[in-house]
């Protein structure tokens, strides 16, 4: 149920005149996080989300990040190049076990069906302190499988996505929920379920108007792993201009390994995806033929790991899809 007009309002939604989605934009103020913009609430409401990397692997995505893409951990080069040397090694490793020819193959046919486990944190039993219905959070999983499977417009992914359980958990301690905080730690410590191939994704109030965060595949599991998304980001939220669950994607976007499509800007092989072109900052709101690098290919506006307004957002290419499979096999799968 809901695909459908989940996707038309999407696609309408895409190419609604920006004035709509800013002026929608200044009831978010409330939203907008004061650590991260120096600009009036009214001007930063009309910008548009914006993502952080820290040192740990962890991303987030914020609303009224500022148009400059303001991020105090965004991802270095260093790190990237860390990540990529890595990322090779694994495939260098199964190449020389199974032959590149085979692991190619494997990659092109493969279908993988992720299961999910959604946490809901809450502060009480009401809507307000977090207790989002079963209904937006069985919306999001539809999302997520639009998103992946191409359905929206974009390449298709191997992955597809099934919830397997919602755990409801009120503790105002672990609300909102605070990213690199002791008690993000001890709130995954205690309720992260299953293996590297189980997505565990945390609902709740954020902090510092996040939409969301995520950790890129390790090695080794590491009890942070799975991503935080604010509660009214899931379709039929409150979030203005991203209440049609892309964070959802973007997110989990991370969480198979890929990098903002502004990664590195216009210089050096940015976010490592071939077909994805090059752009020196992160977009906001919908913007029409935005251009910010030299080289081929208008900005990439559209796509789920960009900042653009949900709306906008509607497809992965088969580069992105490709790096997807590839590090599942490489970190995820069992
Ligand atoms: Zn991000």
């Amino acid at each position: 149920m809901g695909l459908r007009p989940v996707l038309l309002n999407r696609r309408m939604a895409g190419i609604a005149s920006t004035s709509l989605a800013l002026a929608l934009g200044v009831a978010t103020v409330g939203l907008l996080p004061a650590a991260t913009t120096t600009a009036s609430p009214a001007a930063a409401a009309v910008t548009a989300d914006e993502v952080c990397e820290d040192p740990t692997g962890t991303l987030a995505r914020a609303k009224g990040g500022g148009a400059a893409g303001h991020d105090p951990n965004q991802l270095t080069l260093a790190q990237v190049h860390q990540r990529e040397a890595e990322f090779a090694d694994i495939l260098q490793e199964r190449a020389k076990r199974v032959g590149q020819r085979t692991l190619t193959a494997q990659a092109a046919a493969a279908s993988v069906t992720i299961p999910v486990v959604v946490h809901v944190i809450r502060r009480d039993t009401t809507r307000a302190g977090g207790n989002i219905p079963d209904s937006m959070i069985q919306s999001q999983i539809n999302v997520l499988n639009q998103s992946f499977s191409g359905a929206t417009g974009g390449a298709a992914t191997a992955f597809a996505f099934q919830l397997q359980s919602i755990n409801r958990v009120t503790n105002s301690s672990w609300y909102p929920i605070r990213q690199g905080s002791s008690a993000e730690r001890q709130m995954k410590t205690q309720l992260r379920q299953g293996n590297k191939a189980t997505l565990n994704i945390y609902l709740g109030a954020l902090s510092n108007n996040l939409l969301g965060w995520a950790t890129f595949p390790q090695r080794n599991l590491n009890v942070m792993d799975g991503v935080v998304v604010l509660s009214e980001s899931l379709p039929g939220g409150t979030a203005t201009n991203y209440n049609q669950g892309d964070t959802g994607t973007h997110e989990v976007g991370h969480w198979l390994n890929l990098y903002h499509t502004f990664q590195g800007g216009c210089s050096g092989s940015g976010d490592q995806v071939g077909d994805t072109p090059a752009e020196a900052s992160p977009a906001s709101g919908c913007p029409t033929g935005r251009d910010t690098c030299s080289s081929s290919g208008l900005d990439p506006i559209t796509n789920f790991m960009d900042y653009s307004y949900d709306g906008c957002m509607y497809q992965f290419t088969s580069g992105q899809a490709t790096r997807m499979i590839n590090a599942w096999n490489s970190y995820r799968a069992a």
